[in-house]
């Protein structure tokens, strides 16, 4: 059968550096980043890869979460998403565009720091959805120190929200995962080969890439496959809200890529429905799918 499409020739023109020299008071609003991060993905067609799919995605509102919220949505899921109350403005937009999208989408704001909040969380997902499929963690603290002014209060807020949010979200969700669900948690680049201006947030990173192995492997049995996403520079929110960002510093972020800018949210998205969708990776768990706009890594 002959298909009408579009043909999608020529790279995605999107921003390259300088940006605007701006800082974001945290946890940064993406309705105050300029240029506005891209996640309508106009180049990406539905195929219907998560019909009738329940999603829990953490940091939704925002960034790589709300591009991950929008196609989800285009690909037939509902959503509930997670957020701090400060992040209220950007979660109504996400809300907005998942119902363009045909699709329901839970507002549900609290902070991840609280291991009740994570096991609230995944309840109110079953209840209001009817069940949870897909869980994606990838709520995270990051802000650049040395260690001399690294405190330990920051250092365990990092960990709280990083790792420890992933580990009682999954375990609160896991009993109630059908085989075919999977889990989907947010690294970073900086989780293969930590960057010397963030230690603890590098460590988080690196602690997520374990876990998910190791959940990996105990979830086998259970048909459900649990994998990473680890992004290099993506402009959203988080680096321009970063406390040891300068504004000098936002204006060139992701300059340094071979592709010599950063990603924007709509091309890393793609990943997420790749991992949650049986049918494009069912024979893939346990890995950390690296989206480094050409950098290579040594695995
Ligand atoms: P973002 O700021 O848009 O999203 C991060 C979200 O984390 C925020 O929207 C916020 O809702 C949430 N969050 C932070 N602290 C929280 C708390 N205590 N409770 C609940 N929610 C909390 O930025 P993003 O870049 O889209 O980040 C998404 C993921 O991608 C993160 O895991 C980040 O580490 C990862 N990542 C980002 C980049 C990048 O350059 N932007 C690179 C690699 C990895
Ligand atoms: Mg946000």
């Amino acid at each position: 059968m002959q298909h009408k499409q579009q043909r999608q020739d020529g790279p995605m023109q999107e921003p390259k550096p300088p940006f605007p020299e701006q800082k974001l008071d945290k946890p940064g609003l993406e309705a105050d980043l300029k240029p506005r991060p891209k996640y309508e993905a106009p180049r990406y067609k539905a195929a219907g890869k998560l019909v009738g799919k329940c999603a829990l995605i953490t940091g939704g509102d925002s960034g790589i979460g709300r591009a991950v919220a929008v196609l989800f949505a285009r690909e037939g899921a509902d959503v509930v998403i997670n957020y701090l109350a400060a992040e209220q403005r950007d979660a109504q937009e996400t809300k907005r565009a998942v119902e363009a999208e045909g699709r329901r989408c839970v507002l549900a704001p609290g902070d991840l720091g609280d291991a009740k909040v994570c096991v609230e969380l995944v309840e109110r997902t079953v209840k209001e959805l009817g069940g949870i499929d897909i869980l994606v963690s990838n709520a995270a603290h990051q802000n650049r120190k040395q260690l001399e002014e690294l405190e330990p209060e920051e250092f365990d807020r990092t960990f709280k929200v990083n790792v420890y949010a992933y580990y009682h979200l999954a375990k609160a969700a896991v009993p109630h995962m059908k085989p075919g669900s999977a889990i989907i948690a947010s690294s970073s680049s900086t989780g293969f080969r930590g960057n010397e201006e963030l230690p603890d947030y590098s460590a988080s990173k690196g602690a997520i890439n374990q876990f998910t192995k190791v959940l990996a492997q105990q979830l086998v049995s259970k048909g459900i496959r649990v994998n990473a996403v680890a992004p290099g520079p993506v402009w959203t929110p988080l680096n321009a809200a970063d406390e040891g960002m300068t504004p000098e510093k936002v204006a060139e972020f992701g300059a340094k890529t071979p592709l010599e800018r950063p990603g924007q949210p709509e091309e890393i998205a793609p990943a997420y429905v790749f991992l949650a969708s049986e049918a494009d990776s069912s024979f893939i768990t346990g890995i950390i799918l690296p989206v480094l706009g050409g950098e290579t890594i040594g695995a």
